[in-house]
């Protein structure tokens, strides 16, 4: 467990002004929400440029993760692999000076010891959907039979329907006048 990955951004960029590297985290240390799984470790290439007020960091990372449907809340596979642009600031961010051009801005409170879980963590939890769906079109749990309508399709809905409808209540209106 103890997967924890910190980067010392100020050692790191001492010298150079620019530096690359590789980490695979093991899924289980970025401490996500228990809905999101994975049998494998996050593999990440960061690029990082030293700024004048802070660090510019290219995160490219592939991580396979599963998740449940908001619909039919079954687990399915989800790719959250992409790439994000952060800009690390070392200064307090001003609110209203937000950002320096379009990059997605954060305060790094010490860059000697930068989370990179954390970070990643954060990435994943920003690329998954409010409502994640197993596919576009997915059936969901039927409300009257909780059957998973994917897998087994079921008449409730349309036997409820006609059962509420004011011609069946017309009908039974009808049937009982009859007798
Ligand atoms: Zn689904
Ligand atoms: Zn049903």
């Amino acid at each position: 467990m103890s997967n924890k990955h910190y980067i010392n951004l100020k050692n790191e960029l001492r010298k150079e002004k620019f530096v690359q590297k590789e980490y695979e985290v093991s899924f289980e240390s970025l401490d996500l929400p228990e809905e999101y799984s994975s049998s494998e470790d996050v593999k990440v290439n960061l690029y990082i440029i030293k700024e004048k007020n802070g660090y510019a960091v290219s995160m490219n990372f592939k991580s396979d993760v599963q998740v449940e449907c908001s619909r039919c809340l079954e687990p399915f596979n989800m790719d959250l692999s992409g790439t994000s642009n952060v800009f690390l600031s070392t200064k307090k961010l001003e609110s209203g000076k937000l950002g320096s051009g379009d990059l997605d801005t954060q305060y790094l409170e010490d860059e000697e010891k930068f989370d990179l879980n954390d970070f990643i963590r954060e990435e994943i939890l920003v690329k998954t959907p409010m409502k994640p769906l197993c596919d576009e079109n997915c059936k969901g749990i039927c409300p009257i039979c909780g059957a998973n309508k994917n897998e087994n399709p079921c008449d409730c809905e349309k036997k409820e329907k006609r059962k509420n409808s004011p011609f069946a209540k017309l009908q039974k209106l009808l049937e009982g006048k009859q007798k």
